[in-house]
C-alpha cells in the first residue's frame, strides 16, 4: 500500500513539473509579444527617510498585465527573460520608462525625489548595458539626483573588470548605487570595501523576523552599523509593521521602505502623493 501511495505522489509530483514546465513555455513564449504591444508598466514603491516620513526614493519595480488574465509577478517573469535573452531589451525599456516618468515628474514640479531601478546579473553581460544606461541619462537631461541603481550581492561578486569599472564611473559620477537584498548573497564582507556602492538595503527576511528573533535583530543591527561606518546609506526593505519600524528608529537606519507605508503604486497614485496626498485621510488605511 505504501508503495502504492509512493507512486501516486510521484506521479502527482510529476504532474505538478509538467504545468509548471507548460506554463514557463507559454509565458516565455508571451514576453516578447507583451513587450512590442506595451503591456509592461513601472509601479513605484516610495522609500521614506526613518527621521521625517518624507518620501526621498522611488523603487520602479516592473508589472506585466496581459491584455487576458491576471497580472504576472516580476518574481516569475524576470528569469524567464534572463534565460531567453529578452532580459537585454526588457531592461532598456524599464531604463527608458523610468527617464520618461522622472522628466514628467520634473515637468510637473516634483523635484525632492529620486527613482531607482533593479538591474539584474545577465544584463551586465552585456559589457555596453551600463554605458545605455548613462546614455539614456544624458538623452534625456536627467543626472545623479533623478536616476539611481539597485544591484543585487551576486552581481557584484560575479561582475568582471569591465562592469566594475563602469560602475566606478557611475559612482564618481554621483550616481547612486544601492546593493538589494544585503546579506543574502554568497559574498564575503571584503567585497563592501571594494565595489563603488553608496547604499545598503537589508533583505527583508532580516527586518521581517527582527522583533521576534534576537539573530535576526543583532543581523539586522550589524548591517545598519557597518554601514554606517563605510559611509554608507541604509534602507530596510519590508517593512510590514511598527514594531519593526521601532526598532529601525532605535538603530538609525535612514530609510525604510514596506507595506507598513506604501504599496509599490501606479505612477497616477505616486503622482497624488507627491502632490501632498496624505492616503488616511481619504479612505481607511488598508
Ligand atoms: P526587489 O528588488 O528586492 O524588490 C522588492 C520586492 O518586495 C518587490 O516585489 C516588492 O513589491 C516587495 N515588497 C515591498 N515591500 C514589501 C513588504 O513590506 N513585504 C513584502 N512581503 N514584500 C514587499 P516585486 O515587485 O514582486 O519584485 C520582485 C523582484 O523582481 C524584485 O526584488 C527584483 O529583484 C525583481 N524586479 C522587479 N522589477 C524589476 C526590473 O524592472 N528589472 C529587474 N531586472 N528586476 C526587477
Ligand atoms: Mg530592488
Ligand atoms: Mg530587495
Ligand atoms: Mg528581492
Amino acid at each position: 500500500r505504501a508503495k502504492l501511495e509512493g507512486r501516486g505522489a510521484v506521479r502527482f509530483f510529476q504532474q505538478k513539473l509538467h504545468d509548471e514546465l507548460v506554463r514557463q513555455h507559454d509565458l516565455s513564449a508571451r514576453l516578447e509579444e507583451a513587450l512590442d504591444n506595451g503591456e509592461f508598466s513601472l509601479h513605484y514603491q516610495p522609500q521614506v527617510s526613518a527621521a521625517s516620513g518624507r518620501i526621498e526614493n522611488l523603487e520602479a519595480l516592473i508589472r506585466w498585465e496581459p491584455a487576458e488574465g491576471p497580472t504576472i509577478s516580476p518574481g516569475e517573469f524576470i528569469p524567464l527573460a534572463e534565460r531567453s535573452g529578452l532580459i537585454h531589451r526588457l531592461g532598456e525599456w524599464v531604463i527608458e520608462e523610468a527617464c520618461r516618468q522622472q522628466v514628467e515628474w520634473r515637468a510637473k514640479g516634483f523635484h525632492e525625489h529620486r527613482i531607482d531601478i533593479n538591474v539584474s546579473g545577465r544584463q551586465l553581460v552585456r559589457p555596453d548595458a551600463l554605458k545605455n544606461f548613462e546614455d539614456s541619462l544624458q538623452r534625456h537631461g536627467l543626472g545623479p539626483r533623478d536616476i539611481g541603481i539597485e544591484l543585487t550581492e551576486n552581481v557584484l561578486i560575479e561582475a568582471d573588470e569591465t562592469v566594475l569599472e563602469d560602475l566606478r564611473r557611475l559612482y564618481h559620477r554621483g550616481i547612486r548605487i544601492a546593493i538589494d537584498d544585503f546579506g543574502t548573497g554568497y559574498s564575503s564582507l571584503s567585497y563592501l570595501k571594494h565595489f563603488p556602492v553608496t547604499a545598503l538595503k537589508i533583505d527583508r527576511s532580516f527586518i521581517h523576523d527582527a522583533p521576534t528573533q534576537p539573530k535576526d535583530r543583532a543581523i539586522m543591527e550589524g548591517a545598519i552599523f557597518i554601514g554606517h561606518r563605510l559611509g554608507l546609506e541604509v534602507v530596510a526593505e519590508g517593512v510590514e509593521n511598527a514594531e519593526q519600524l521601532s526598532l529601525l528608529l532605535e538603530m538609525h537606519c535612514d530609510l525604510v521602505q514596506g507595506f507598513f507605508f506604501y504599496r509599490p503604486m501606479p505612477a497616477k497614485e505616486i503622482e497624488r502623493l507627491l502632490g501632498g496626498f496624505v492616503p488616511g485621510n481619504e479612505e481607511p488605511s488598508s
